[in-house]
């Protein structure tokens, strides 16, 4: 069911156990635009369903955050026009370049250009497999690009993050709402999980630099302004003290600088933070 943010804001929560990131619908006088396109078919067409039940405006424009593919799959049902950075149209394209029949996601999952978890949303969430190819971005952007939907505007931002080097986070000054998408989560690498730790200060400074008081993530859906700080406080602090790839140095220096022991989220962003680390001097 779709959540009502405010009367320009919607968004269907996220589902971890069916790989479901968060999807938004933001609406003015003259259009509505989707944030983020679902995992699948399946997906986006319950999201569609949802949204028919509202009253509101035609839906001109899907922003797609970042190029990841449970993000991206749903895109052919939107008939809208897609928007992307110019790294996510990049990253897009190995997506439109594969063929979803069995033999041949059997052979991406084999070549770890995706998960398992990947190839059964697809096998059981896209019907037409066999004919399924992804469609293109219609509009490309660099930077920045902003959108009026009427007495509301969007403003799309490509910024730095800990997650991808395609994120693009949407803000909506009127409500002081931002679509994070996954920015600010770590990423996996070689099977570590690890954030760029070179990367968090400037993304905390790009996303702070906006007004905002509701934050929705990928993953999460939704926080107030109090947790979100919360959580740049831990993972700043985290961060502070991991200057090498030893977990133990990096315990070391906490307990020297704080006076006390990691809390859960601090000890699980150290490892993370050592894990770049260990990426790094590979
Ligand atoms: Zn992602």
């Amino acid at each position: 069911m779709l959540n009502k943010l405010s009367d320009a804001i919607y968004y269907l929560p996220n589902e971890d156990n069916r790989d479901r990131p968060t999807l938004g619908l933001i609406y003015g006088d003259q259009w509505s635009l989707i944030i983020d396109s679902g995992n699948a078919t399946q997906h986006a067409k319950e999201f569609l369903q949802e949204i028919e039940k509202l009253n509101a405006p035609p839906i001109k424009y899907l922003v797609i955050t970042h190029a990841h593919w449970d993000h991206i799959l749903g895109m052919n049902e939107f008939d809208a026009t897609i928007i992307v950075n110019s790294q996510t149209n990049e990253l897009i394209k190995e997506w439109q370049s594969y063929s979803y029949d069995d033999n041949s996601l059997q052979k991406y999952v084999n070549n770890n250009q995706m998960s398992t978890q990947c190839m059964k949303i697809i096998q059981t969430e896209i019907p037409s497999r066999n004919t399924f190819k992804l469609n293109s971005p219609d509009v490309i952007f660099e930077n920045t690009l902003n959108i009026d939907l009427g007495n509301k505007v969007c403003i799309l931002e490509r910024i730095q993050s800990t997650h991808t080097d395609d994120s693009t986070i949407i803000y909506i000054p009127d409500e002081k709402v931002i679509f994070l998408g996954d920015c600010a989560y770590g990423t996996t690498t070689n099977s570590l999980f690890h954030f760029k730790q070179s990367l968090l200060t400037p993304m905390i400074q790009d996303i702070q630099k906006y007004d905002a008081e509701w934050f929705l993530l990928g993953h999460e859906s939704i926080c107030d302004a109090e947790e979100m700080n919360i959580y740049w406080e831990e993972l700043t602090t985290a961060s502070r003290v991991v200057k090498s790839s030893s977990l133990e140095n990096s315990l070391e220096c906490f307990k020297a600088e704080y006076k006390r022991d990691p809390n859960d989220n601090e000890f699980f962003f150290i490892k993370a933070f050592v894990n770049d680390h260990i990426i790094k001097s590979k």
